[in-house]
């Protein structure tokens, strides 16, 4: 592989990688993954998230309240993401959104931090990382009528909802990100979504600890792994591993546009 590949969600500040965290980064580098950026999933931890991202040039960070976290610390003003995100080392906004498959916390709490998150990247122009589960048509009706108010922009991560689902995020500038999902035998409907989405809007992540690939599934998730994704979607679209490998890492870097390109490791990708 000549270009570095991008893990743009994982979760480094996760007690899974404390014990073993040099070798996980040299995991990465040996798969050809040049930049990672961890996800914040409460404010309550967020210092953990700032605090992995500083460890090295090429880890970055976002910052915001998981669904799952609405009921505790869900947000009704975007003013405190506007302000924390003030930082070089945050380069998007969430992971927020909607998640009725468990329902940790009650739908309209999450509905109103799921547009506060909104509003702050409307206010920062950062992107904002949108999960979504079982709840594909209200998180699409909230990005819709939000986005009618002022455009904003955006990624769906770990993909895993309908092709309609995509096209609808397509329409209005969002990218979709492919996870280790991709790789499941049970998930045809997704790959087959995937093939309608223009090559242009696509990104790549592992969701680590969550979500090891096939070959890796049952085993923790780490950066490295977003290689065997890749091989995946490069299968899934027809073209090269490298091809995904520079359109993918492109796309990163034209919606993140905080991160700075220079600190992609090229390392082994680049031999
Ligand atoms: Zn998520
Ligand atoms: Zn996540």
């Amino acid at each position: 592989m000549n270009v570095a590949l991008v893990d743009s969600h994982c979760h480094l500040d996760y007690p899974e990688f404390a014990e073993d965290w040099t070798g996980v980064m040299s995991r990465a580098r040996t798969a050809g993954v040049g930049m990672m950026v961890s996800i914040g999933v409460k404010l309550s931890t967020f210092d953990q998230v700032r605090d992995v991202a500083g460890r090295a040039d090429n880890i970055y960070c976002t910052i915001g309240v998981h669904p799952h976290e609405a009921g505790n610390e869900g947000l009704s003003s975007p003013d405190i993401l506007i302000a924390k995100s003030d930082d070089p080392k945050i380069i998007g906004i969430g992971e927020s959104g909607l998640d009725y498959f468990y329902d940790n916390a009650p739908r309209e709490a999450q509905q109103q931090s799921f547009r506060a998150h909104i509003a702050a990247c409307r206010a920062t122009g950062l992107p904002l990382v949108v999960h979504t589960r079982d709840a594909d048509a209200d998180t699409m009706d909230i990005l819709e009528e939000e986005y009618a108010k002022g455009a904003f922009p955006g990624l769906i991560h770990c993909f895993s909802s309908s092709a309609e689902l995509a096209q609808r995020a397509l329409k209005i500038g969002f990218y979709i990100s492919c996870s280790g999902i991709i790789t499941f035998n049970s998930a045809k409907a997704i790959r087959d979504a995937l093939i309608d989405v223009p090559l242009d809007r696509l990104l790549l992540e592992t969701d680590a600890p969550y979500l090891a690939p096939i070959p890796k599934r049952g085993k923790p998730n780490e950066p490295g792994y977003v290689s065997f994704t890749a091989a995946k979607l490069a299968e899934i679209k027809g073209v090269s591993a490298d091809d995904i490998a520079r359109i993918t890492t492109d796309n990163f870097f034209t919606l993140f546009s905080r991160a700075d390109r220079s600190n992609l490791d090229i390392g082994n990708a680049g031999s």
